[in-house]
């Protein structure tokens, strides 16, 4: 017998991009690369291609599948695409917000879509605002294009300028006559990739994508870099010199897909190695006597199959996910989150009854789906539930264009372990640590900020917010 809840994500990234450079089935491939990244953002997706006479856009509210059909695709021609898909956290869920966007320079259409946060936004908008620029949207996309446009020189030379001016995590592309720009954020903090195709070159947020429509040699754009991938052949420089290797930890614990690899590191390999490391230490410690180790599914499984190698206990399928929840599930506001259907999972009782578990699961944000999965468990006949969690405890907001924006949402900035295991109703709760986490990524260097509340950046005005939560936070 199975138990149903709906248990909510807590978790949610803004956005992935894919571009085709040269090949004649671009819109058609950059909607199988869209596909793949579905997972980074549900909300909107769009797709601008570009032929010899003009360029061509098409986007909507709702899945890749949803937005495109056939006759749409036809519709954008061309053998250069851009597209991206879109969870907001910064800008609304309106339509003018979903990317890419076109603007014209001097009589030439370009178009930029872009994934991440850009912290020093409101001070851009508003100076470009005073300079006499009219924004349509609220998307940090179109700071972007109006950068472009106010600069000087080439177009390469107005890319450098613009992006010289931006804070923040994120990847860019940028579709005009000559190809297209691939530029990531100089502290490297949300991947992009390429990879070569037998016709043409594609771009990705993430590399899973370049499987899916046969892409090899792939190569990372560097922090601060810009990859121009021209007619004349690809071009690379830098827009700042000041770069850092600084890859939001969250892409391996959480966001990307098992099958990508992000520099150089496959995230399956990177999770599995953390539930190594905590089955170690729970072995150390001594203090957990369980029967089977199970994974809140997807992106937890990974962790609970190092965990079970290493401890020597059986992996089991304990909780199972409903797959064709389309994307109710994942909604931009508490509001909607509080009111709709979300991800559902239930609970194998044939499994789980009169079993101490090991439940493996990737972070803690609001702590809800925590306590519903452990009561779930418990309903199901488990006779313990020890809860493992493949990330250390999220303190801090993320202000890099993940959906964790404020104090009052984190339960660890206000709870410490024993007090969340009691809330959760688990009969132990233990965090990863940052030093195993380092670990598992061969101790590169990450951004930690979400733990330990070092951020990569100057805030600008976030931070004023983060200093009022601070005293918030203080006085609760
Ligand atoms: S603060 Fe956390 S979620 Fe945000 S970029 Fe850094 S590691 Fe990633």
């Amino acid at each position: 017998m199975r138990r149903f809840i709906d248990a909510e994500k807590e978790l949610h990234e803004e956005c992935g991009v894919f571009g085709i450079f040269q090949n004649e089935d671009a819109a058609q491939l950059t909607y199988y690369g869209l596909h793949a990244l579905q997972h980074r953002g549900q909300e909107g997706c769009g797709i601008v291609s570009m032929d010899a006479c003009d360029l061509h856009a098409y986007k909507g509210k709702g899945l890749v599948s949803e937005v495109f059909d056939d006759r749409c695709l036809s519709q954008l021609t061309g053998c250069y695409a851009i597209g991206h898909v879109r969870y907001s956290t910064a800008g609304g869920n309106e339509i003018e917000n979903v990317q890419p966007l076109v603007a014209n320079l001097q009589r030439h259409k370009f178009a930029v879509c872009h994934n991440g946060q850009i912290v020093n936004a409101k001070e851009l908008r508003l100076e470009l605002e005073k300079q006499g620029c009219i924004f349509q949207g609220s998307s940090d996309s179109e700071i972007i294009l109006h950068l472009i446009q106010k600069g000087a020189g080439t177009f390469l030379q107005r890319i450098k300028n613009a992006f010289q001016q931006l804070e923040g995590a994120f990847a860019c592309l940028i579709l005009c006559e000559e190809g297209i720009y691939a530029i990531r954020d100089h502290n490297g903090l949300r991947p992009l990739s390429y990879a070569v195709m037998k016709e043409g070159i594609c771009i990705s947020s993430e590399s899973c994508a370049f499987d899916v429509i046969g892409a090899y040699d792939m190569e990372d754009v560097k922090p601060g870099e810009i990859v121009c991938i021209l007619q004349e052949g690809i071009i690379k420089t830098n827009y700042c010199d000041h770069v850092q290797n600084r890859m939001c930890a969250m892409e391996y614990i959480y966001f990307s897909r098992p099958d990508s690899v992000i520099d150089g590191i496959n995230v399956h390999d990177a999770r599995k190695l953390s539930g190594i490391y905590m089955a170690i230490q729970d072995y150390d410690d001594q203090d957990t006597k369980a029967d089977i180790v199970i994974g809140v599914p997807d992106s937890s499984t990974s962790a609970a199959i190092g965990y079970a190698q290493s401890s020597g206990l059986p992996f089991e399928i304990g909780l199972v996910k409903n797959r064709y929840i389309g994307r109710t599930f994942i909604q931009p506001t508490q509001a909607q989150r509080d009111r709709g259907v979300r991800m559902k999972l239930s609970a194998i009782e044939a499994i789980v009854k009169d079993k101490s578990v090991v439940m493996i699961d990737d972070s803690i944000v609001r702590g809800t789906t925590s306590k519903r999965i452990v009561q779930l468990l418990k309903e199901a006949g488990a006779r313990e539930v020890h809860v493992r969690i493949a990330s250390p405890a999220i303190r801090f907001p993320c202000f890099y264009g993940v959906d964790t924006s404020s104090y009052e949402e984190l339960i660890c900035a206000r709870m410490d372990e024993r007090a969340l295991c009691e809330y959760i109703q688990a009969d132990s709760l233990k965090f990863f640590t940052i030093e195993g986490l380092r670990k598992c990524l061969h101790e590169k260097s990450l951004c930690t900020a979400c733990f330990d509340g070092r951020y990569v950046t100057s805030l600008f005005s976030y931070g004023q917010l983060k200093d009022s939560l601070h005293k918030y936070d203080e006085n609760a």
